[in-house]
């Protein structure tokens, strides 16, 4: 681990944290399809062998790799990013306790502050990330985090993070960062001074849309007390989602990179295309949040949104006619994915709130994959003509 900050992301995707010497020389990391393991006598409970406590040997490996690649102190992978999320916010407040939040979250975690945590006693502000000045107003002696989340689902913005972190430090706060959107590949958020970061290892990081998994990574501190509370919630990544996910990290900086170049690609071609009223990218400099993603990101994502001319009706008939993307939800993956978010990842939400964000039955959400660049181009030219 000492060696850590030294080598590329390249190199520690694939060597930081495998077990040194290897496994009974196995190249690979083996699965250890074993419950429970041989433990001394008066062993404290969290360190008891057991899958359930996040501490096998698939557990350990995953820990200090997601620990190196966010250049964070360590690591704990979950059995969802929904698992990683609540855990970590649960960790972080109790009854009584308030938060504040970006006011464009993925569906599941606004649903979270919404739905779940008014009976727990734990109440939410919802903030505008983009207007620092606006959050003082909002705290209260009770106010413990702010959330926030790299990249907006399906507008692609970027708020002010760096602000985010600082704020939290002048006030106290715990600061928490949804990574997902951009993947260490792109962005570092302890690097700009986050406490907590939180992931949907379902997304890029595995890269395969075949497991679901959650990642947290902070101070060893803040990490340990997530994962006595996850040891108790119980939401423990399986051996062989372990496996999964640690294979699928090895390839995560060729993907990331090649899907930063793909989705620009596209996003430059549609913004071009006389057929298509709007694209959202913050990789073209006609996105309001360009000079921003410039100078925190080191690429900028696979993800894009989009309005054809025509509204709702051109958007349903393209995602009809396209061949190669997908219409399924999640993202992060191989294959190009394709969905209209008005209808599935924020179906849940009022149409009022859906408008006020900027969310029309028109938008579309594109999750660019590995596919040739030209393939994925000719595709839309063909769907669009
Ligand atoms: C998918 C997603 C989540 C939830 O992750 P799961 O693995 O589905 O539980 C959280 N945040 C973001 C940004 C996501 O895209």
């Amino acid at each position: 681990m000492g060696e850590r900050n030294k080598q590329r992301i390249e190199t520690r995707a694939i060597h930081a944290g495998e077990p040194v010497p290897r496994i009974c020389g196995a190249v690979s990391m083996p699965i250890f399809q074993s419950s429970t393991y041989l433990t001394d006598a008066g062993a404290d409970y969290h360190d008891l062998g057991y899958i359930r406590l996040n501490n096998t040997p698939n557990h350990t490996v995953l820990h200090a790799k997601m620990a190196s690649l966010e250049n964070g102190e360590a690591g704990l992978v979950a059995s969802s990013g929904m698992a990683a999320i609540s855990t970590s916010l649960l960790t972080v407040l109790g009854s009584g306790d308030h938060i504040l939040a970006h006011k464009c979250l993925y569906g599941g975690t606004h649903d979270l502050l919404t739905g779940e945590f008014e009976s727990l006693g734990i109440t939410h502000t919802f903030i505008d990330a983009h207007d620092p000045d606006s959050w003082a107003q909002h705290l209260r002696d009770n106010t413990k985090a702010i959330y926030v989340e790299t990249i907006t689902n399906p507008l692609v913005e970027v708020g002010d993070l760096a602000a985010a972190a600082r704020f939290a430090k002048k006030h106290g706060l715990i600061s928490m960062i949804d990574n997902t959107f951009a993947s260490p590949v792109n962005f570092r958020p302890i690097e700009h001074g986050f406490d907590l970061v939180l992931h949907s290892g379902t997304k890029y990081l595995n890269g395969h849309s075949d497991i679901v998994a959650g990642v947290v990574v902070g101070s060893a501190e803040l990490v340990e007390r997530v994962r006595h509370r996850l040891n108790h919630f119980g939401g423990a990544l399986d051996p062989h989602a372990c496996f999964l996910l640690q294979r699928g990290i090895k390839t995560l900086a060729v993907r990331v990179r090649y899907q930063n170049d793909n989705a620009l690609a596209v996003a430059r071609f549609l913004e071009e295309h006389e057929a298509i009223e709007r694209v959202f990218y913050p990789g073209l400099p006609s996105h309001p949040d360009h000079d921003r993603a410039r100078e925190l990101f080191d690429g900028f994502g696979g993800m894009l949104g989009f309005e054809p001319k025509g509204g709702a009706e051109a958007t349903l008939r393209l995602i009809e006619r396209v061949t190669i993307p997908m219409s399924a939800p999640s993202l992060g993956g191989v294959e190009t994915l394709i969905t209209q978010p008005s209808q599935t990842s924020h179906r849940g939400m009022s149409e009022a709130d859906r408008q006020r964000l900027g969310i029309t039955d028109a938008v579309i959400r594109l999750s660019v994959g590995l596919e040739a660049t030209e393939d994925l181009l000719d595709d839309f030219r063909r769907a669009l003509g």
